[in-house]
């Protein structure tokens, strides 16, 4: 099926992308130069041509929180600066198991545990480390979600265990684009981000990888992260967006808002659709921060296929059920590949509950910031 939307650029870009072509950098950019409106058409037609029609939710514990070492300037778990979250050690496996069960009871289809430095160490921390992979072990075990991890930056050894242990997915986002990074990060690189997800994917998990928009990165930048994606071939990519925290260098200098307007979220998401077309493209951190309640949808309209759920690592999210009625608003439905359960059930809990008990919730930062 070709699909036109009457715009040369996009309707090109469309039929070559049929035609089994990948698109590239300079199809990214011009893309990106194209009305929102003729964009969001186009990714919807490429969502319904490579996707399965559903919108697979994921859902996150913070299972480590601040007192990291690096400093990543949009992260409130950074030592660095003085943010004033709560700082705790390994919530451990019993916890991380409760919270992977509130997240499959809320729809969840993949749960990740989150811990916040920069790397989970099996040399320097092997207690801490054997209580991860416990952690790991019983979510497999005793739930129906798939298990998804962030533990920073991994070994070749380390990520062969993860990987026998049933590790399906690796979170490990690279922000932004090469060039813009070392303005956001000066204690590790771009670089080393990409190692540990080749080493991640050398060892047989897929790879969750994504970006956190509005930090002050250029659309070229946005374009130029999703083509290091497709260099580095990911299954799942999360489009943060800055959600700004007092005391961050990020929040200190762009106040409450991102950098960045609705139009260019959903031109971005569309574009992403386009330049990954099989992957999941993850609406994830910041999008309530970001968008108006009835702009909720929009992203959903404009190609995107992926939601998390729930609260994230410092800052709360809408409720599992309010995220259900976005997605069916968008004319989508739940994926429940993974895990069945009842969209109904979910939502008339909030109603019952008045407030859903989200997997984060046991512990509550802005993003997925591994
Ligand atoms: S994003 Fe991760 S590595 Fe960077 S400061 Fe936050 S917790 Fe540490």
């Amino acid at each position: 099926m070709v699909y036109k939307t009457g715009n040369k650029t996009i309707d090109d870009a469309l039929a070559r992308l049929f035609e089994g072509e990948r698109l590239d950098r300079r199809d990214g950019i011009a893309l990106m130069a194209q009305p929102v409106d003729e964009l969001a058409l186009a990714a919807d037609a490429v969502r319904r041509e490579f996707g399965d029609g559903t919108v697979d939710a994921c859902s996150i514990v913070n299972a480590k929180a601040g007192n990291c070492a690096e400093d990543c300037g949009f992260c409130a778990q950074s030592v660095h600066f003085e943010t004033g979250i709560d700082n705790y050690g390994f919530l451990g496996p019993e916890k991380v198991l409760e919270a992977a069960k509130r997240a499959e009871r809320d729809g969840a289809q993949r749960f990740g545990i989150v811990v916040a430095e920069k790397g989970v160490s099996k040399e320097h921390r092997p207690e801490e480390w054997e209580e991860v992979l416990e952690a790991i072990r019983l979510v497999r075990d005793e739930t129906a979600v798939e298990v998804d991890a962030s533990l920073g930056i991994l070994t070749d050894e380390e990520a062969e265990i993860l990987a026998e242990e049933g590790l399906n997915h690796y979170n490990h986002n690279i922000e932004t684009s090469p060039r813009f990074f070392p303005e956001i990060v000066e204690t590790h690189s771009f670089e080393d981000r990409v190692h540990t997800l080749e080493v991640a994917k050398e060892a047989g998990m897929d790879l969750c990888a994504g970006v956190i928009l509005g930090m002050g990165e250029s659309p070229t930048d946005r374009v130029d992260a999703a083509i290091a994606l497709q260099d580095i071939g990911i299954s799942s990519l999360p489009v943060n967006i800055l959600n700004p925290v007092a005391g961050t260098p990020l929040g200190d200098e762009l106040g409450e808002s991102a950098d960045i307007t609705t139009e260019e979220i959903i031109e971005t998401i569309a574009v992403y659709r386009l330049l990954h077309p099989e992957a999941r493209v993850r609406l994830t951190g910041g999008r309530e921060a970001n968008l108006d309640a009835d702009e909720q949808h929009l992203p959903f309209e404009a190609g995107a296929d992926g939601i998390l759920t729930g609260d994230y690592l410092t800052t709360e999210g809408q409720s599992p059920g309010d995220d259900i009625e976005t997605i069916q608003q968008a004319g989508l439905e739940p994926n429940q590949e993974a895990n069945e359960f009842d969209p109904v059930a979910v939502k008339s809990r909030e109603a019952d509950e008045g407030t859903v008990e989200t997997a984060a919730g046991t512990a509550t930062s802005n993003a997925i910031e591994e």
